[in-house]
């Protein structure tokens, strides 16, 4: 994805960097990784205006205000390489790896293994690396020569499908993977079993708050129509 500038820190330094670009009317990434380096201390003192302030609720606050510039996305990760690229650069993302996944099991429908890579990769637990993505597929049926060999024929037609689907989460405010829609619930990230069952639960109770509200008026409308058919005899 492109942005006219990427932020890799999002705390103190970051976000003042990241407001004073989007005030600018200019679109900014900041990556962050959550670890502010005072994030031990239990106040903070000296800072204009906020002496004895609560450094994470400092971050919070600043961060809710960036986030209110429209042309502001965060993502949760860390940079792990900037490189020039034409007249801009390429940062490099920690889940790098995860990107090389995708295009892999993307590539694997093309053997008719789609579904069990899909699933292999996503009930993986640990990190994935190059060698972790090759042996999880490898134990699930899948042929990865084949799969890389997929991947280089059909190049163009796998990263136009990763662009959309990028697009679609952007555009549902997702950010990792895996990430969740449960009725009208967002859930970005894993969540624990009981947290998961509780927001199914709430969206079915909503779910059916809100077919009860909708045949209301329906109930209504049926003394309405009592009274033709009342009259019908006498006509
Ligand atoms: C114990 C302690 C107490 C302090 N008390 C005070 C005080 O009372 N008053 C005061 O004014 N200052 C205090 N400071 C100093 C203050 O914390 C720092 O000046 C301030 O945090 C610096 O902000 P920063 O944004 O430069 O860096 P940090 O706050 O360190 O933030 C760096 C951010 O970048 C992220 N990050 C790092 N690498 C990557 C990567 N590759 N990709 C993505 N994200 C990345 C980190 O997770 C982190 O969120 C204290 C510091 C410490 C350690």
């Amino acid at each position: 994805m492109h942005r006219d500038a990427i932020v890799i820190g999002g705390s103190f330094a970051g976000l003042s960097a990241a407001m004073y670009i989007a005030r600018a009317l200019r679109s900014v990434a900041v990556l962050d990784t959550g670890l502010p380096r005072n994030r031990f201390a239990d106040h903070s003192h000296g800072f204009f205006g906020q002496d004895g302030g609560v450094p994470g609720e400092m971050l919070a606050r600043a961060r809710e205000q960036v986030a209110a510039y429209p042309t502001v996305s965060f993502i949760e990760e860390r940079a792990v390489a900037a490189e020039k690229q034409g007249d801009g650069f390429a940062v490099r993302l920690a889940n790098g790896d995860v990107l090389e996944a995708s295009r892999l099991v993307l590539a694997t429908k093309y053997q008719g293994k789609f579904g069990e890579a899909h699933n292999a990769l996503m009930t993986h637990v640990g990190r994935l690396t190059t060698s972790t993505i090759d042996e999880t597929l490898t134990a699930a049926g899948i042929d990865v020569a084949r799969a890389k060999d997929d991947l280089e024929t059909h190049k163009a037609e796998i990263e136009a499908l990763l662009v959309r689907n990028n697009e679609q989460a952007e555009g549902l405010g997702f950010n990792s993977t895996p990430s969740f829609i449960v009725g009208t619930f967002r859930i970005p990230g894993v969540m624990k079993p009981e947290l998961f069952k509780l927001a199914i639960a709430d969206a079915r109770a909503k779910a059916k708050q809100e077919s009860k509200a909708k045949a209301a008026p329906k109930a209504k409308s049926k003394p309405k129509a009592a009274p033709k058919t009342k009259e019908a005899p006498a006509k």
